[in-house]
């Protein structure tokens, strides 16, 4: 097989949450593999625009809150508008609420499990119906996490929605495979971004996740670029619902 299964030239993806971490990462491998992008979010991505840019390649910024789902059908369609198509879709934006299971709140149930998982839903479903009416079959690429595989401590809510980020990845993959649509996920481990800020911060935590990762450090953003340009490029035509851990050896342990 040639290097050129992994091109992604004369596609556009669609990526969520991209102003820094690891959507920020992920945009980038995507535009260097050929992609045009567009990237959902409420602020301005401007570094990753320029990324973008530095790469030759177009992009679209649609400003949009994902915590209700509401807009999904409008930002397909802007994408549509402004780019052509949608042929990849990653589903990154997400939050994280960390309290004691026995304290924890409503509010700190709902605004994960919106973000994380119905608002994943239903832009899944927007992106395949446009994928399907374009006839050019698509790739949705999920990002789920170890808490999709663990239990975690103090967050019920994010472990619930991870867990239900894999199963439904595996839900959509059934369905949409006779489309030629591929819907897998990637589960990072433990990347430095700001949803791990709290853990880097505190001394005891970080000295024992970096004791528990056979790679001994924590992963950067750029570390799932070529996952990424895997599930979203013709390499992975024939790979359907699986769950790909990029985790610096994490679950092996
Ligand atoms: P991050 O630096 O906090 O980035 C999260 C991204 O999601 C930001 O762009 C954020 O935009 C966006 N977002 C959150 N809520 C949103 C909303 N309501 N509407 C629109 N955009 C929203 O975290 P990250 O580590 O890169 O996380 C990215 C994904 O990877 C998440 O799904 C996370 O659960 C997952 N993950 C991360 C790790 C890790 O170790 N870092 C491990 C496993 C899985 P704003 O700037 O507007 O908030």
């Amino acid at each position: 097989m040639s290097t050129s299964a992994f091109s992604l030239e004369g596609k556009v993806a669609l990526v969520t949450g991209a102003n820094t971490g690891l959507g920020q990462g992920m945009a980038l491998a995507l535009a260097d593999a050929g992609a045009d992008i567009a990237l959902v979010g409420r602020l301005s991505p401007e570094e990753t625009l320029a990324g973008i840019k530095a790469a030759g390649r177009r992009s679209h910024f649609v400003k949009a809150d994902l915590s209700s789902a509401e807009a999904v059908a409008e930002i397909v369609a802007e994408v549509v508008k402004a780019l052509g198509t949608v042929d990849i879709l990653v589903n990154n934006a997400g939050i994280i609420q960390r309290n004691d299971s026995i304290d924890f709140t409503v509010e700190e149930w709902d605004s994960v499990m919106n973000t994380n998982l119905r608002t994943l839903f239903f832009l899944s479903q927007a992106a395949a119906k446009q994928m399907m009416a374009a006839g050019r079959g698509g790739k949705i690429i999920n990002i789920a996490s170890m808490l999709s595989f663990q239990g975690g401590i103090r967050v019920p809510s994010y472990t619930a929605s991870k867990s239900g980020v894999m199963g439904l990845t595996k839900t959509l993959a059934n369905e949409w495979a006779r489309h030629g649509i591929n819907v897998n996920a990637i589960a990072p481990g433990y990347f430095a971004t700001n949803n791990t800020a709290a853990l880097r911060a505190d001394e005891v935590r970080n000295a024992e996740i970096l004791g528990r990762i056979p790679a001994g450090r924590w992963g950067d953003p750029a570390d799932l670029g070529g996952a990424t340009v895997f599930l979203a490029s013709s390499a992975s035509d024939y790979v359907q619902g699986i769950t790909l851990p990029v985790d610096g050896g994490w679950l092996a342990r």
